[in-house]
């Protein structure tokens, strides 16, 4: 059978993984969720996600990272889709292609990353016409970096992440993503925070001005001060093969390294271009990681490309 809107060509688009350059986690709220406040940056690590026009709700998922990944109704991008539909009751259904590049279930949003991608894939292909700002509201109640993943850039997180500001930032910044064997999810990772906290007295978090400051300047020495994960502790507790993984970094000439939200991926940020390189042939020859990336930040949030050629 062929769909009501088969002549409509599919729309692909192109959406960046996160880092959270600081991470402070606050109490745990009686919603369950923590206060947080974060700076987030996009870097260069993309999925792409197509959607066309189909008789039923679909989703497929590729490349080399695709294992893990439901591809039913709890994958994150099928449910932005239903909840656009649902709630502009202009819709209809689709198959959404997910090309993956971004790490699965490594602390880098990938699952919000397809739900942002897929919000500005649908409202484009069903000529909705919403604005960024709309979008991002649909996105904050799919999950907490959603809204980011369409903003993109460098951006304050505040509540639990979803409420926005634009941070200004100078300058480009390199990065050296070491990918682990497996994921560790992020409920589990909160948890283990809690529990290594359970005796402390947390504050509500604010944002470090030191951070701010260093993000003006464009110097990536300055940012190297100041990058800042409360999870690490709990991810460390709960995969201490990382610290090693970390030492490993930092020895062979990274500025600063940093698990990259719940992890299990570390971010490593180095001088540029050339120092990127050295580094992700070292750690790739020390055999420590299960592969490594290098990507730039800031970069753009989710947005249309021309269809990408298999
Ligand atoms: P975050 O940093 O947002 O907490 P993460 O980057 O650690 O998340 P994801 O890659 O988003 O982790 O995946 C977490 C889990 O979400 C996966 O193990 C998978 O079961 C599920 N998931 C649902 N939809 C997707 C998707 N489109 N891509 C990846 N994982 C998805």
């Amino acid at each position: 059978m062929t769909s009501a809107h088969s002549e409509r060509p599919p729309v692909t688009v192109r959406v960046p993984a996160k880092v959270n350059l600081e991470l402070l986690v606050g109490p745990l709220r009686p919603d369950g969720f923590h206060t947080l406040s974060t700076v987030y940056q996009a870097v260069s690590l993309h999925d792409d996600v197509t959607v066309v026009d189909d008789d039923e709700w679909g989703c497929t998922v590729t490349g080399p990272l695709a294992d893990g990944v439901p591809t039913d109704g709890d994958n994150l991008a099928v449910r932005a889709a239903r909840l656009l539909e649902a709630a502009t009751g202009l819709g209809s259904p689709v198959h959404i292609t997910i090309r993956k590049g971004i790490p699965v279930a490594g602390g880098m949003a990938g699952g919000s990353a397809d739900a942002a991608a897929t919000l500005v894939a649908c409202d484009r292909l069903w000529g909705l016409g919403l604005g960024k700002e709309e979008l991002e509201r649909y996105a904050a109640q799919l999950g907490s970096d959603v809204p980011f993943l369409i903003a993109g850039g460098t951006a304050v997180g505040s509540g639990r992440g979803e409420s926005l500001a634009p941070a200004l930032a100078r300058g480009t910044y390199h990065w050296v993503f070491a990918l682990a064997e497996g994921g560790l999810s992020t409920p589990t990772v909160y948890a283990e925070c809690d529990r290594l906290r359970r005796n402390r007295i947390v504050p509500e978090p604010r944002p470090g001005m030191g951070l701010m400051g260093a993000l003006r300047t464009g110097d990536p020495f300055e940012l190297a001060e100041h990058l800042r994960n409360d999870l690490q502790e709990a991810a460390l507790s709960l995969r201490p093969a990382l610290r090693e993984v970390l030492d490993e970094g930092l020895g062979f000439g990274a500025l600063a390294g940093i698990v990259s939200g719940s992890g299990p991926t570390v971010a490593f940020l180095v001088e540029d271009l050339e120092a990127g390189l050295d580094l992700a042939v070292a750690l790739t020859a020390s055999g420590t990681v299960r592969d490594v990336r290098r990507a730039q930040g800031p970069v753009h949030g989710a947005h249309v490309i021309p269809a990408p050629i298999d």
